[in-house]
């Protein structure tokens, strides 16, 4: 096993878990409930309901969003931009399919930084891969506004038709936080759908010194974030809000006889806000988190995790041999090994890099991963378990220092 709850753990991105969660998943296992309609399961329905709203409220996400949990940022991305496809096109895909050459226009936009699942989504929704303008980034890896209005408005000179813009906060290598508030003035401008991808990072803005991450939310038709990443909830469990359920329920519902209930009128069936039909209970598991820890417990963690990499990133940036890479802006730090004494070539860095964060990894003591900045080798250390201290942050610099002293 790759122990992902290991407090030294410092790669990918967190996938953290906590006691109230792992009990939770024991007793989800234990009722065994199939959660698909509300009749299937009415506590199961109404605790998601509520839940999500806590969630909501402890984003500052805007009052009018609903909520629903999904399995994964991925497919909650994927759902975004069917709904946004659907929206576009008065629900004709659903329909007809993609026999209309018109409808094969539609164009979505994202940043060169956001996740790979953008792009598949993209192709699993139909719109090809040729569709989708990878919009540039500046020097803080954050989507450039001008940059997407352009390819806006060089595609529909061209005759496309922009349907989607999908917006990172916190880009996965790191930690890019595309503007949100111009970002969808341009996506108001020209009625697109604005769907925010913040998987990790939306935890962060449960602290209010980070909410400005989110300033600009209120243009976004949809937007996730994933407890089963920096919230304590074990996998599976992604955070789908969206402006105008309607919009989902029309693209996904599907109603046989068999699953018609006297209350259906009365009642949300989230098997219709999204594409399985059968659902676990994992609203039980956030409930147990939210009330084990508190706001103030959540927020605590969280906090101390950004400050953790706000003190790395200062005893790098003391260390002549180190060099930062990227904005620190949450709890990630970007850097490599790259002595200001000496002239060495990118391929040379790339090696030496390459080789130190083997040796770390080797140890069995830490796990640190990497990535490439524009087109530069980096290493990645992200800080998220939830048992990480600032004693395991300490030793993993000190391993690096130790690591790098022989070069
Ligand atoms: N979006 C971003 C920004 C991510 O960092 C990740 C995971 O690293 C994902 C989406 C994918 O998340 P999931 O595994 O929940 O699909």
């Amino acid at each position: 096993m790759t122990h992902w709850q290991h407090p030294s753990f410092f790669a990918y991105f967190p996938a953290n878990t906590s006691e109230p969660s792992i009990l939770a998943e024991f007793l989800t296992a234990a009722l065994g409930a199939q959660c698909m309609i509300w009749q299937t399961s009415p506590a199961a329905t109404e605790l998601e309901e509520v839940v999500m709203g806590w969630l909501r409220q402890m984003l500052g996400l805007p009052e009018g969003f609903s909520g629903v949990i999904q399995g994964t940022a991925s497919t909650s991305t994927l759902r975004a931009l069917l709904c946004a496809r659907e929206r576009a096109t008065s629900f004709a895909i659903n329909k007809h399919g993609f026999l209309d050459g018109e409808r094969r226009r539609l164009t979505v936009y994202t940043s060169e930084e956001a996740h790979s699942s953008v792009e598949k989504a993209v192709k699993i929704a139909g719109f090809g891969k040729d569709h989708l303008r990878l919009i540039p980034t500046g020097t803080d890896f954050a989507m450039i506004p001008e940059e997407l209005e352009k390819a806006i408005e060089t595609d529909r000179q061209n005759d496309r038709s922009p349907c989607c813009v999908v917006a990172t906060v916190s880009t996965t290598s790191s930690t890019g936080m595309d503007p949100l508030r111009p970002i969808g003035e341009i996506c108001d401008h020209y009625r697109l759908w604005l769907h925010v991808d913040a998987a990790m990072a939306g935890t962060a803005a449960i602290l209010p010194e980070m909410r400005h991450l989110l300033d600009g939310t209120e243009y976004a038709d949809s937007f996730v974030f994933n407890p089963h990443k920096w919230m304590f909830t074990n996998f599976d469990c992604s955070a789908y809000f969206c402006k105008d359920p309607k919009v989902l329920t029309s693209t996904f519902e599907i109603l046989p006889e068999y699953l018609k209930t006297g209350v259906d009128r009365r009642v949300k069936n989230f098997r219709d806000w999204g594409i399985p039909l059968g659902r676990r209970f994992r609203a039980l598991k956030l409930w147990f988190v939210i009330r084990h820890f508190g706001i103030r417990g959540l927020q605590a963690k969280v906090r101390t995790h950004i400050q953790l990499a706000k003190e790395l990133e200062s005893w790098i940036r003391k260390d002549p041999r180190f060099e930062v890479m990227a904005p620190v802006t949450i709890n990630v730090v970007c850097f490599r090994y790259h002595p200001s004494n000496r002239t060495v070539t990118e391929e040379d860095l790339e090696q030496i890099n390459q080789g130190l964060m083997d040796a770390l990894n080797r140890s069995g003591r830490m796990f640190v991963t990497h990535t490439k900045l524009k087109g530069r080798f980096t290493l990645r250390l992200c800080i998220g378990q939830t048992n990480t201290t600032q004693d395991h942050v300490q030793q993993a610099w000190e391993r690096l220092q130790a690591a790098v002293a022989p070069l």
